[in-house]
């Protein structure tokens, strides 16, 4: 877990409902098992629990992306499903990322976006940039993110 994930997620919880949305193409190019990844997300969320943080739901894109599916990101296929199940409103709705295809899911389904310099982010930034994508707020960690979406949400 990185520093300030639990912070950033304690500042959130009291107005947003969290998930992961997460391609795994490792499944399908055979390195790992979807068990491997449950097992993984299990203990993530085992974890994160333990600091009272509930995540509702993971979503896991487990094809090869020769597979051409509905869910590997930037698809908006989890977000819709989410938002069924969980009544939510896209439109005041976070997308946190480090990867430029979760800010463009973010935008093809309506919502907000954060794209983060930790993790991947920084290694990403300049495909972020020549694909001409706009993050509502580009972030060097994600405490500051929260931060920011707090101060950006209605009351
Ligand atoms: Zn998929």
């Amino acid at each position: 877990m990185l520093p300030g994930v639990i912070g950033a997620l304690k500042l959130l919880k009291n107005n947003f409902k969290f998930f992961i949305v997460t391609n795994q193409s490792g499944v399908g190019r055979g390195y790992y098992t979807l068990d491997d990844v449950h097992k993984f997300n299990e203990k993530m969320v085992k974890e994160l629990e333990k600091h009272d943080i509930a995540i509702k739901r993971v979503y896991i894109c487990p094809h090869h992306p020769d597979e051409i599916c509905e869910c590997r990101k930037p698809g908006t296929k989890y977000l819709k499903d989410a938002k069924k199940e969980f009544n939510l409103d896209l439109k005041n709705s976070w997308v946190i990322g480090d990867h430029p295809h979760d800010v463009e899911m973010g935008k093809n389904a309506g919502c907000k976006t954060v794209y983060l310099l930790t993790g991947h982010g920084e290694k990403h930034k300049k495909e972020l940039d020549g694909k001409g994508i706009k993050p509502d707020f580009i972030s060097k960690n994600i405490y500051e993110a929260a931060k920011f979406i707090i101060k950006n949400s209605p009351e």
